[in-house]
């Protein structure tokens, strides 16, 4: 088990027109596997390519070809498992799912059954509004397993002819499906997006939904309040409300409108007196409503049997507890450590651990350095700036050294925050070394006390009303430090311009 510190989340609650509801919800998500060839053959899985220029022969179902288990496509499975601090079966074994479909040329998916590669994990699901607002959910796994994509059907090139691209059937694919630990549709997305943040940190999956490379079938049922928690007591599924599954969603917006619409349609009906029934719906984005794709009644039956292409998949636990050794930090235990050893709130340890790159970029600038002064500099005005120019982080033009030779400047006292901004802004458009930058353009803070002295005696000297005005109201020394500010271009070393404007005034 994780070391919770979280509080859970509340489940959502829907107000019916009788009563209160809540819901529940479970997902089955399929990710592509990162690997350079298909998982029983050699063919590129390179995205994009010209149409059926990526099929090898056993991907066409050519009679006669053989499956060959590509050993990239199991490690990364593996390596997926770890990372969801999963079991992993040493003994798993392939299965033929049967089912007609024109991009299907072999008339089944070889998948696992009976004997998935992944037993059960868990994953911590933050919450909130902005990256956390403090709550976290575990979600439990309930099993990975390994299994090949089917291609493409094109229907909207030709008025009279359907296309099939093949260059996807037979590409590795993780079905990763979670108990129906979910209570929400926040909670669906966030658990998403966490599993595609674990993901990319192990580089077994680039989490790319646009392509199609992360999808979610998406299972939702609703139930009266106490009644999940009696679920959650026994294991047992008589407690919940009969589920439906939306099928193959690819936005993390569109799975939350779905779920949103879903739980309404079966609170209308069971309120009505109905009954919900089981069956694969199909979302439409342009209506916001989900459609009966086909019922429980009308559900294949896909005579599944082991592959006798394939022999059992047996791997050794040498070989996986080297994949274990090899496992980079997850974000779960890097923003520990971030809040640990750079002092970070909870919150913008959450932003600079969303991706690997923010958070190399942010400890190269905060190492050796004032932490929670490179988290504000590196998410307000570094990733500010970029945002303003549309550029990622691994693009930034500048560099964390820079960065971090501003924030060593303001640490030291050579230059005030706002000078700093401006010094910022000249090494992010013109580049250069910022200590030299500072040199050369004079822009170092006024420390010399004397100089700051004349300056003050210079203002008061020449505003004797403002003084008389100011010895009555102390709040009125504010304008002091903005005149003195304004007259030495801002180099002044604000506290002791304010110290010394009080002393001054009381004397
Ligand atoms: P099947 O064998 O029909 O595919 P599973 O037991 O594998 O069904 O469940 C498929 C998915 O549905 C899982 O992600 C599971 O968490 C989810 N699920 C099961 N029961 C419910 C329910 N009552 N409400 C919401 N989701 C559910
Ligand atoms: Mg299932």
């Amino acid at each position: 088990m994780l070391d919770l510190t979280y509080d859970a989340p509340k489940p959502k609650v829907i107000a019916g027109a009788k009563h209160d509801w809540e819901l529940v919800i479970g997902l089955e998500v399929h990710a592509q596997v990162a690997t350079k060839a298909k998982l029983f053959s050699g063919a590129s899985t390179q995205f994009g390519a010209e149409p059926n220029s990526n099929v090898a022969f056993v991907d066409a179902g050519m009679p006669g070809m053989l499956p060959v288990i590509n050993e990239g496509c199991v490690a990364q499975a593996v390596k997926t498992g770890l990372g969801l601090k999963a079991q992993i079966n040493l003994y798993s074994a392939f299965d033929r799912k049967n089912y007609f479909y024109p991009d299907l040329p072999q008339g089944y998916q070889i998948s696992q059954l009976y004997h998935p590669i992944v037993g059960e994990g868990e994953v911590l699901v933050e919450m909130g509004p902005g990256p956390h607002d403090g709550t976290a959910r575990v979600v439990r796994i309930e099993r990975i397993h390994l299994e090949q994509d089917a291609g493409k059907s094109i229907h909207d090139m030709d008025p009279n002819m359907s296309f099939v691209d093949l260059n996807r059937t037979g590409v590795a694919l993780m079905e990763i499906v979670s108990r129906p630990d979910i209570r929400g549709p926040e909670e669906a997305a966030a658990y998403v997006s966490k599993l595609r943040q674990i993901m990319r940190y192990l580089g077994t999956c680039d989490g790319n939904m646009q392509n199609g490379n992360l999808r979610a079938d998406v299972n939702v049922s609703i139930c009266r309040p106490g009644a999940y928690e009696k679920y959650q007591e026994t294991q047992d599924f008589s407690h919940l409300g009969t589920r439906c599954e939306i099928k193959n969603m690819n936005s993390l917006r569109f799975i939350q409108a779905a779920i949103e619409y879903e739980a309404r349609r079966q609170i209308a009906i069971v309120e009505d007196g109905g009954e919900v029934v089981q069956e694969t719906r199909l979302y439409d984005p342009d209506k916001n409503e989900t459609r009966s794709m086909r019922s429980k009644e009308e559900a294949h039956d896909y005579r599944y049997f082991p592959d006798p292409d394939l022999l059992p998949l047996e791997i050794e636990q040498a070989w996986v507890d080297d994949i274990a050794a090899s496992l980079p930090e997850l974000p779960d235990e890097k923003k520990a450590r971030f809040i640990k050893d750079f002092g970070l709130s909870d919150y913008d340890a959450s932003v600079l651990t969303a991706d690997t790159d923010n958070a190399s970029f942010f400890e190269a600038v905060a190492e050796g350095r004032d932490g929670k002064l490179a988290a504000n500099w590196v998410i307000n005005e570094l990733f500010g700036r970029l945002k303003k120019d549309d550029r990622e982080i691994t693009d930034s033009p500048v560099t964390p050294d820079q960065l971090g030779g501003v924030i060593a400047l303001i640490s030291k006292g050579d230059i005030s925050g706002k000078i700093a901004k401006d010094l910022f802004e000249i090494v992010y458009t013109e580049g250069g070394d910022p200590a030299v930058i500072v040199e050369e353009r004079g822009m170092k803070q006024v420390t010399d006390m004397g100089a700051i002295e004349a300056a003050v005696d210079e203002i008061i000297a020449a505003n004797p009303d403002q003084v008389a005005k100011a010895k009555e109201n102390p709040k009125l020394a504010g304008w002091f430090v903005g005149q003195v500010m304004k007259a030495t271009g801002g180099k002044a070393n604000p506290k002791a311009v304010n110290e010394l404007i009080a002393k001054k005034l009381a004397g």
